[in-house]
């Protein structure tokens, strides 16, 4: 590697170490003619295996690009986009493979995008799973639902949990055994112990 100050055509490396969690290298060079030092860091560069049989460099900014325009017209920031296309990049990344095919880059993006907007994952996911009819759409959207559904729940079961710690504090034990039979035994349960942590302190049986 060429000098960066001098141009010189060699450098002597006085100093290697991992860096990133052991998914890089770090040398440390000096070059003979300036004397000066520099840094050059290696990477494994992640291929991305198309269906042509052909590979190429994976891309961020293909990512970018791809996901934009399932974006038009919506909400979406440059930076959120950014850091969809670092999620998608760390998510392949952590299979610690050398090369992935193309589809498995077009399923990492799905998670994130749906997570970030549902009509532009709708869009992504329609061209990328090549819907062909109404009837497509609806099963995507009733399964979107689905999945809301879940978070939703799982955020009720969340605020159960939190409102049943408060309950503990100002009931003593007794309030205590009934939100943690609650808990974990589904939402319906997760509504009652809410319910139950809202009374007023002291109510239950003392
Ligand atoms: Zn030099």
């Amino acid at each position: 590697m060429y000098c960066p100050y001098c141009r010189h055509p060699d450098s002597r490396v006085i100093d290697s170490r991992t860096a990133e969690d052991g998914a890089a290298i770090r040398r440390r060079r000096s070059c003979p003619e300036c004397r000066r030092r520099f840094t050059t860091q290696e990477t494994v560069i992640l291929m991305v295996g198309k269906r042509s049989g052909a590979t190429e460099p994976f891309n961020r900014d293909k990512i970018v690009s791809g996901v934009r325009r399932a974006c038009q017209g919506r909400p979406v920031t440059e930076d959120e986009l950014a850091i969809l296309a670092q999620r998608v990049e760390e998510a392949i990344r952590s299979r610690g493979l050398g090369e992935v095919p193309s589809h498995e880059v077009g399923l990492a993006i799905l998670g994130p995008l749906r997570a970030l907007d549902e009509v532009a994952y709708l869009r992504f996911a329609s061209v990328y799973r090549g819907f062909e009819s109404l009837d497509d759409f609806e099963a995507e959207i009733v399964a979107l639902r689905a999945k809301r559904d879940e978070k939703w729940r799982a955020a009720v079961a969340e605020l159960g949990r939190d409102q049943a710690g408060d309950g503990e504090d100002d009931a003593g034990d007794a309030g205590a055994s009934g939100p943690v039979a609650g808990a974990g035994a589904g939402p319906g349960a997760a509504d009652t112990s809410m319910a139950a942590a809202w009374q007023p302190a002291g109510r239950d049986g003392r």
